[in-house]
């Protein structure tokens, strides 16, 4: 039942929506929301001086100006490149005006993207302290007045840390819910943000689309263990996460799991979207669960095409797959 309504309401967000063979994306929308993007990214061509037009015209590349999606009735996610391939993600809570951001990994995109809009910033979320995450926080805390919010484990690393959450608290957002869920592997202190009442998570470098985060840190059981906590939700919860690596991710899946059908047909809509110069982000963990390897390492023909023997256990099978995907 709440997970009926939650998709019903997410649908109710979009006045031209549309599913498309279940994928998490609303074509017709983001469409429109590029066409908008280039007009717009046009105009800004012309009014900006010359030596940031190398910035300007990587926006328009990413179609970044429209990529806002209403998550529920009161909460907004924005979609903000940053760097080479990470997403920065503004959230807005519309009764109050309360902006949080997760993952800057820069400022000036975010402080774009407030400026366009005449936004504050409130709350700046870390999931996990590596510069490509944090690389903003100490700017706009500076420009805005902002807290910062990580795990209580890694304190000592989250530049500007006023508020340290551990697994299970429950942290506010203007009204929202957030629950925190450590997900170490990638790095010992790496959380997830869980917006219950929203149906999203923001899983950082732990879960990304077709993929999970190298082992920088922690061993195949606690990404396992990290992931299956993740599993653990609704199948349509909207999954946020801190890279745009689905395409190359998508190449691999398939080398080792060609037979799968749904990844075929995923894989082939990635491939559009980014064609477009369009997100794949968010993906739902519906999708995730049919198609990303590092979540299917029971999967027959993966455990074949990498000799992972039947009866070696879960961890096992991902470290074997997380080595072949660093030697891709
Ligand atoms: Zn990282």
């Amino acid at each position: 039942m709440q997970m009926i309504s939650r998709a019903s309401s997410a649908m109710a967000s979009f006045p031209c929506s549309k599913v498309q063979k279940g994928y998490p994306v609303w074509p017709g929308v983001r469409q429109f929301c590029f066409r908008k993007g280039v007009i717009y990214g046009f105009m800004r061509l012309l009014s900006v001086p010359l030596k940031t037009l190398r910035g300007a015209s990587r926006s328009i590349r990413v179609a970044q100006f429209c990529s806002v999606v209403n998550v529920s009735s009161s909460l907004q996610i924005e979609l903000v490149p940053c760097l080479r391939d990470n997403y920065a993600y503004l959230l807005h809570d519309v009764d109050t005006g309360t902006v949080g951001v997760v993952d800057p990994s820069e400022a000036v995109p975010i402080i774009d993207a407030l400026s366009r809009k005449n936004r504050n910033l409130t709350y700046i979320l870390n999931t996990h302290h590596h510069h490509d995450h944090t690389g903003g926080n100490a700017a706009l805390k500076v420009r805005y007045g902002a807290k910062v919010i990580g795990s209580g484990t890694d304190e000592d690393r989250i530049p500007g840390i006023d508020i340290t959450l551990n697994d299970g608290d429950k942290w506010m957002f203007a009204g929202h819910e957030v629950l925190v869920m450590e997900t170490p592997g990638h790095t010992r202190g790496h959380i997830s943000f869980y917006f219950p009442g929203s149906g999203v998570i923001f899983t950082g470098d732990t879960l990304f689309s077709l993929s999970c985060g190298k082992l920088f840190e922690g061993t195949p059981e606690q990404m396992l263990s990290s992931l299956g906590k993740i599993m653990s939700l609704p199948d349509d919860t909207a999954i946020y996460c801190g890279h745009e690596y689905t395409l190359s991710n998508s190449k691999f899946a398939l080398s080792i799991e060609p037979q799968n059908e749904e990844l075929q047909s995923y894989a082939t809509h990635v491939a559009h979207l980014r064609n477009k110069g369009l997100p794949t982000i968010p993906t739902t963990l519906k999708m995730e669960k049919a198609c990303n390897p590092f979540l299917r390492t029971s999967s027959l023909e993966i455990r074949q095409s990498l000799n992972i023997t039947a009866t070696a256990d879960d961890a096992v099978a991902l470290g074997v797959i997380r080595q072949a995907k660093n030697d891709f």
